[in-house]
């Protein structure tokens, strides 16, 4: 049964063998319907009798999120119809026709060569079947075994890392690279984050007990323990160096730029300036 976080639906498939990979080889079908790109998200498999035998709701946990990553829905056939578009518009043919690579040449919108995609074939045999590929080969261990996305191990070494790859690709505008990465992803965060610090609960160590405001004790009011945080400073400011750096190495618009020093003021309203953090800037992306 293969199981993607956030999903709560379990989805049956066949073990026909095993490979080197760091993942999962199935068909693009089941990788959508986990609602995976293969874009280095987790996604996990439970052997199905172990769910059935071994899983009950009862033994979740009853915070908010206990159950997003469990089975609590079991599909068994996948309706290509029904599974996430994203994979509709895969090309299926065998081979790309030179038309593909003239249009290319003439800087042609893709659609304006009609190349046979999934969506073609939906609700015909052709939805599961006899899909074309371009490159074949005679061991699927030959290719890339862990995606890097794994093998680092903090966000700053993979956004280096994209943009060192955007760089060297003539077909990629890089500073608009690091505009996105900003703006749909660290900005987000960041303002998401600080704005959850600002209205998060307490919590004491002890006794778990949850508190809308710290008693003005600074104890617990029930165990007399430990009062801390749930929303930690680190979450808030993680992303805002690397923003940062980015913003400086990449020169992106003065809009951005700004956005980022406001979202800069307001964390050092919040934790106060720190001097470490101040000189780490450009250390990232210099
Ligand atoms: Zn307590």
């Amino acid at each position: 049964m293969g199981l993607s976080p956030h999903t709560s639906a379990g989805i049956v498939g066949r073990i026909i063998g095993f490979s080197k990979t760091q993942g999962m080889l199935a068909s693009p079908l089941y990788h959508c319907i986990m609602r995976r790109d293969a874009d280095g998200d987790e996604a996990t498999v439970i052997l199905l009798m172990d769910a059935l035998l071994n899983f009950s709701p009862k033994l979740l946990s009853n915070h908010r999120g206990a159950t997003q990553d469990e089975p609590l829905v079991l599909t068994s056939v996948i309706l290509p119809t029904e599974v996430d578009d994203m994979v509709f518009d895969m090309d299926i043919v065998w081979r790309y026709p030179l038309e593909v690579y003239e249009a290319g040449l003439q800087y042609k919108p893709a659609y304006e060569v009609k190349i046979k995609t999934l969506k073609d074939e939906l609700g015909k045999e052709g939805q599961y079947e006899g899909w074309g590929f371009t490159h074949d080969t005679s061991d699927f261990n030959k290719g890339v075994r862990c995606s890097s996305y794994k093998t680092l191990p903090t966000m700053q070494e993979k956004v280096q890392r994209q943009m060192a790859l955007c760089e060297k690709l003539r077909a990629v505008d890089h500073h608009d690279v690091a505009r996105l990465v900003i703006e749909r992803h660290f900005i987000r965060d960041i303002k998401g984050n600080l704005r959850k610090f600002s209205q998060q609960q307490f919590r004491c160590v002890a006794c778990n007990e949850k508190f809308r405001r710290p008693p003005l004790k600074g104890n617990c009011s029930k165990c007399n323990g430990k009062i801390i945080f749930t929303i930690s400073e680190g979450s808030v400011i993680k992303y805002l160096d690397p923003s940062l750096s980015l913003a400086e190495k990449y020169q992106l618009p003065a809009y951005l730029v700004q956005t980022l020093d406001l979202a800069k003021q307001m964390i050092e309203l919040n934790f106060g300036k720190d001097k470490e953090k101040q000189e780490g800037l450009g250390k990232w992306f210099g």
